[in-house]
């Protein structure tokens, strides 16, 4: 994904690892029109900022990874959004204008340490969306548009 990279799409069902094993929902975007751009970047985890074009705006953190679901002959792109939601939000538009890049995907053996990798990746993330050369993205009108 050149950054900063637009994307987006109907948030699609995955099957909750997310919330049920780790503890963190991703918002899992249909990657039917990024298969070739999804096989060209590398996985890992980003970081930029996610827009419902009826609501808001808001930092994201996202992990773009083989998805061992599909024998991992798929990446999927979930960002997880931080924010706490009321709601789930499946089937509404999804916007994602990427910033940077964090480092690779890693394979962690314990849960325990996945879960607070996440959690350091949610810091830095944070901090670099406070950055002014970063920040200024949350104005990207493409957030805000219906597509
Ligand atoms: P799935 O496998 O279906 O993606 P998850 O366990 O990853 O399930 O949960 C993701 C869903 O939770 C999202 O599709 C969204 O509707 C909801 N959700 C609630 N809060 C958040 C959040 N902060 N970030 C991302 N998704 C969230
Ligand atoms: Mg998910």
């Amino acid at each position: 994904l050149i950054e900063p990279g637009q994307i987006g799409g109907p948030v699609v069902k995955g099957f909750r690892q997310g919330s049920k094993v780790v503890g963190i929902p991703t918002a899992n975007l249909s990657t039917k029109q990024y298969s070739t751009l999804l096989f060209e970047h590398p996985s890992g985890v980003y970081f930029g900022l996610a827009g419902l074009p009826t609501c808001c705006v808001f930092k994201m953190v996202m992990n773009v990874c083989w998805n061992p679901y599909f024998n991992n002959t798929e990446k999927t792109i979930e960002p997880w959004l931080l924010h706490d939601f009321d709601e789930d939000f499946y089937g509404e538009e999804l916007l994602l204008v990427i910033v940077g890049y964090i480092w690779p995907e890693a394979n962690f053996p314990a849960l325990g340490s996945l879960t607070e990798m996440i959690h350091e990746d949610r810091k830095i993330a944070e901090e670099a969306l406070d950055l002014p050369m970063h920040s200024k993205f949350k104005d990207d009108p493409y957030l805000k548009s219906p597509h």
